[in-house]
């Protein structure tokens, strides 16, 4: 069996058998990968405490036919703010689900691991509520589903655009309904962040429009994972059909 090091998020955990657990990792190397972690749920455990959802971890493994499996954690960044606010908490759970939805095993994203553990980092350094929003938009970005934030998606108005919808590509004006409520101020630190100015949106940004970009924020991505969930079991039913002459 091949041994291999690797850094990775925890993105979830669960119960394997009496004493193990499955831990559902996002590595730099290899992306997503599922690996066993042997005995940590005896109290005696060497790392089981290390490898809880949103840790940064640098790991051995061994590769499995089926599961790798976990040698050594060592803890990259402690997280002790973010463990201890649960509005953090909640912000890198939310980051966590994402990455889980978004990502297929063993396909690396070294570009998307790095969005990752930066946001993670920044939620332990200061807690800011737009780094959920930041996220997002990059992710968008990195997914080629970028929204235009500057006109009308439907008519081409640069007026009163009000509201914003992920299926449609982008922004909407007052003549043309549909969306998710978007005001100009929220709107514009879109536009800033696509732009690359991540850090100028994170000091500059009100605590009011922050709270509007979370929320318009879990509503685009949940839209997007939604969709490409169904294009991705359309394409397995049509894949089904396809091997099945009746
Ligand atoms: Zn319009």
């Amino acid at each position: 069996m091949a041994l291999y090091r690797d850094e990775a998020v925890v993105l979830r955990t669960y119960k394997l058998a009496e004493a193990d657990r499955i831990v559902v990792l996002f590595s730099r190397g290899r992306g997503k990968v599922r690996a066993v972690a042997k005995g940590v749920r005896r109290t005696r455990s060497k790392f089981g405490s290390r490898l809880e959802p949103g840790s940064i971890v640098e790991l051995q493994l061994y590769e499995g036919r089926n599961l790798d499996i976990i040698t050594q954690a060592e803890r990259v960044v402690a997280f002790t703010n973010l463990r201890s606010n649960l509005d953090s908490y909640g912000r890198a759970a939310l980051l966590l689900e994402i990455i889980d939805a978004a990502v297929a095993e063993g396909e690396a994203n070294p570009a998307l691991y790095k969005m990752l553990t930066g946001a993670l980092r920044e939620l332990e350094r200061a807690g800011n509520p737009l780094v959920v929003p930041t996220f997002v938009a990059k992710f968008l970005v990195l997914e080629g589903v970028q929204p235009l934030v500057d006109a009308c998606v439907r008519c081409g108005s640069s007026a009163d655009l009000v509201a914003i919808q992920i299926h449609e590509g982008g922004v909407l004006c007052s003549n043309c309904p549909g969306g998710e409520p978007i005001g100009d101020s929220a709107r514009l630190a879109l536009r800033n962040v696509f732009d690359g100015r991540v850090r100028h949106v994170l000091d500059t940004t009100s605590e009011e429009v922050a709270q509007e970009l979370e929320t318009v924020a879990a509503r685009l991505v949940e839209q997007h994972i939604e969709r490409r969930l169904r294009a991705s079991s359309v394409l397995y039913e049509q894949l089904q059909d396809g091997s099945n002459p009746s």
